[in-house]
């Protein structure tokens, strides 16, 4: 590996996976011999939780992630490469490699800003709100997401109100409840083969929802949630994948619930599912 570091981000995802993993498969142990004593189900997911399905979540999404990355870093060292040979001529030409040097700049922001934010979500805090707009919130979350998705033949149309007043919310936080909707998303359309890749279509809206909250929804073109699942699907523990924790939905209605939001889902006219959460606005 040439860039020293892409591999620690690469040595820092693969332990983060292994830590949530583990937590996890612990918790369900747990929640399990709980269950089987006095039937008692795991209501309350603590905060502890909600940061071990993050670090699931970054672990997920790394594969992509470092690809995306380290496009720019190799970009970085090829401009690094060309402008200190050009250095090294008689008359070095000093606009090229200033230019140079502006691409170098360019790249080194680009990957630092990925990992700043891959960062951020695999630190543990507690909740803090402060006064966001949720349309940054829902382009961060995309631009993490895109890669994931191009990978999964996933077309993603976002459609965000550019009106909307501030909410008050933690922005950390509410990522993870749109990254775990937009994974639930595309994970339900990967059967969708034999449609091919136009009809695997995420669709993420934000809007006002009424006078005191904002609302963001999640789309897809999956095959939609059956209706026995349908009041299952917010419990912990509740999946019906083959490798499925059961925490996204649960860790999702925690995170919203803590912001005194709501969230449920819907069925699409076309038999998709559509998850939709609300969050207060920040003058509430
Ligand atoms: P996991 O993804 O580990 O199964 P979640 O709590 O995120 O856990 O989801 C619980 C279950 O809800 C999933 O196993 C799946 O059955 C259902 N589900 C969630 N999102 C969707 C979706 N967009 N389309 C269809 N089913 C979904």
């Amino acid at each position: 590996m040439r860039h020293p570091a892409l591999l620690s981000l690469l040595v820092l995802l693969v332990v983060a996976q292994g830590v949530a993993l583990a937590y996890w498969a612990l918790r369900q142990r747990r929640f399990r011999s709980l269950q089987h004593v006095d039937g008692t189900p795991a209501q309350h997911l603590q905060c502890a939780d909600t940061h071990a399905g993050r670090l699931a979540l970054v672990g997920e999404i790394a594969g992509s992630i470092v690809h995306e990355i380290s496009q720019p870093l190799s970009a970085i060292l090829i401009n690094a490469d060309a402008a200190d040979s050009l250095l090294s001529q008689p008359h070095p030409p000093l606009e090229e490699i200033r230019r140079m040097l502006a691409d170098i700049r360019r790249d080194d922001l680009r990957a630092n800003d990925i990992v700043r934010h891959l960062h951020s979500l695999l630190k543990r805090r507690e909740l803090q709100t402060t006064m966001l707009d949720l349309n940054e919130v829902a382009a961060t979350a995309l631009s993490l997401i895109q890669p994931v998705a191009r990978k999964r033949l996933v077309t993603i149309r976002s459609s965000l109100d550019g009106s909307l007043p501030p909410i008050h919310g933690d922005s950390i936080h509410l990522e993870q409840v749109l990254l775990n909707l937009m994974m639930n998303a595309m994970d339900a359309m990967a059967s969708n083969t034999a449609n091919g890749a136009a009809e695997r279509i995420l669709d993420v809206a934000t809007f006002r929802y009424d006078k005191y909250s904002a609302a963001l929804t999640v789309a897809d073109t999956g095959p939609g949630i059956a209706a026995a699942y349908r009041p299952k699907i917010f419990e912990s523990f509740f999946s019906t994948k083959q490798e499925g924790m059961g925490l996204g939905l649960a860790i999702a209605r925690t995170i919203v619930h803590a912001h005194g939001g709501k969230i449920w889902q819907e069925g699409t006219s076309a038999g998709g599912a559509v998850f939709k959460f609300t969050i207060p606005l920040q003058t509430v």
